[in-house]
């Protein structure tokens, strides 16, 4: 007889996989702790529940990132995506859902699947052996972070996500922008060099701070709490503090010098670290933020060598449990201490439903293969599923790691080979060499 699979959390990733590794002829055990414990985001002890907004956003496959995904995971069989386009709403290009009737949808399936059976309980510990896979979320119970924490360390688990903007290099001036680390600290010329750096005048400082003070803030969810800010303070809270702060912080310009205007000493200097191994995105050191997403544009905007900046993401502080899966998982998403036992959904330290719906169809897939004995290969990086668990197993800065949304800054470059095109036709470029791979892989 075919050994199961333990799923614990019946969310976006639990589902999927779930419902992947059924397919595949596997006998599945989903472990959901609602209704009995409860969080404080979750309202219903249905599946899949979508937790806030109703949108799994852009739905376009030929020149949006995360619709690409949705493309990869319908063309895989799946289910969330299947269920999401029956309660389609309007929404423009995005792929918003009636929510209710879409998560209720979704559990009937699970529930009426012949090799799906559920166990509503909480999970307390890891297992100690058996197939599982771990799609608890970012509101994973007390107890199973507790034993997590404690085989992985505490460094290796956070209980809050503190998100610095992401900038693609491509998009930042290089005519204003200088690379150097401070104090050229460093044993090679990439590590001297491992920064860019964005000076400042007194009176673009002072603007700067004036627009930090008057934009427009989001508020924590209920259940959160301030008192989780220690160690990561928002950008704009340093700036209430005094309007000297970040030129003594995270804006010092000490230790650099301008390599355009040797002779113009910065009043203060942003600085922005490599964010993965490719190279493409940079993440603007120490400006985690609180601010709204379109304030948060407009203020980063006027940081000289920003001004034409386009953002993979925007930051934000949330609760928000996930591990350091680059030092953790396996290409497999096998927790390598424990290969037993594999990470999927949010957890993994990918952010948002449809990021993680398809961690969990990939982990599914995986995880069945490999009991069924034909363990296969992680989809390629020219994908959006293989460029999303790429990142997370491997391609992102380990020691800065924070959850990370599906965007092209995470596939490999298509113009490496030189020659330029227009963004429209590159995103294009991106999604048709992709969906060759992803059919490819699928077959
Ligand atoms: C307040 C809040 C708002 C958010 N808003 C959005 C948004 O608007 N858009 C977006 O794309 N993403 C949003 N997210 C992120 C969102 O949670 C994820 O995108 C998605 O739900 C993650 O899927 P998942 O399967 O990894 O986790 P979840 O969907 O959270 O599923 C995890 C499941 O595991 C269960 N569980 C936890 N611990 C245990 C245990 N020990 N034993 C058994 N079961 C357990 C939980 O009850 C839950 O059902 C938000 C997150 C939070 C916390």
């Amino acid at each position: 007889m075919t050994k199961a699979l333990h799923i614990v959390g019946g969310g976006m990733a639990g589902s999927e996989a779930a419902w992947a590794a059924a397919n595949m002829g596997v006998p599945v055990v989903l472990h959901e702790m609602r209704p009995k414990v409860a969080t404080f985001a979750h309202r219903t002890s249905d599946f899949a529940e979508m937790v806030c907004s109703n949108s799994f956003r852009s739905d376009d496959d030929e020149r949006n990132a995360v619709g690409l995904l949705h493309w990869e995971m319908r063309t895989a069989g799946g289910l969330v995506m299947r269920t999401a386009q029956k309660h389609r709403l309007p929404a423009g290009g995005a792929l918003a859902v009636d929510r209710d009737p879409f998560a209720a949808e979704v559990t009937a399936h699970l529930k009426a699947h012949p090799l799906i059976s559920t166990s509503y309980e909480e999970v307390t510990e890891l297992p100690s052996d058996g197939n599982w896979i771990i799609a608890t979320g970012p509101l994973t119970s007390s107890a199973l972070a507790e034993s997590i924490r404690s085989a992985t360390g505490a460094e290796a688990l956070a209980f809050f996500d503190a998100i610095a903007p992401i900038v693609y290099a491509e998009s930042i001036d290089m005519n204003v922008v200088w690379r150097q680390s401070r104090y050229d600290k460093g044993e090679t010329e990439e590590e001297q060099k491992a920064y860019l750096n964005c000076p400042m005048t007194k009176e673009q400082y002072e603007a700067f701070i004036d627009a930090l003070l008057a934009a427009e803030k989001t508020e924590f969810h209920e259940g959160e709490t301030a008192g989780y800010f220690d160690g990561c303070l928002p950008v704009e809270v340093m700036a209430e503090r005094g309007r000297e702060t970040l030129r003594f912080g995270p804006m010092k310009p000490v230790g650099l010098t301008n390599a355009h205007q040797p002779d113009v000493k910065p009043y203060a200097v942003v600085q922005l670290r490599r964010d993965n191994a490719l190279g493409t995105l940079y993440n603007i050191v120490g400006f985690q933020t609180k601010m709204k997403y379109g304030a948060q544009t407009a203020v980063f905007k006027t940081i000289p060598g920003l001004e034409n900046a386009s953002f993979a993401r925007l930051g934000g502080i949330h609760r928000n449990t996930f591990i350091n899966s680059p030092t953790l998982l396996d290409s497999q998403m096998r927790l390598k201490s424990r290969p037993h036992i594999r990470f999927a959904g949010q957890i993994t330290g990918v952010e948002g439903y449809v990021e993680s719906a398809a961690m969990g169809l990939l982990a599914g897939r995986m995880a069945a293969s490999e009991i069924l004995g034909q363990p296969i290969a992680p989809p390629p990086p020219e994908t959006a599923m293989g460029a999303l668990v790429t990142h997370i197993t491997g391609g992102a800065e380990a020691k800065t790691f924070q959850p990370m949304n599906v965007n092209f800054g995470l596939f490999p470059p298509i113009d490496a080979k030189g020659g330029r095109r227009g963004r429209k036709d590159r995103y294009k470029a991106y999604t048709d060499r992709a969906k060759e791979a992803f059919t490819e892989w699928l077959s």
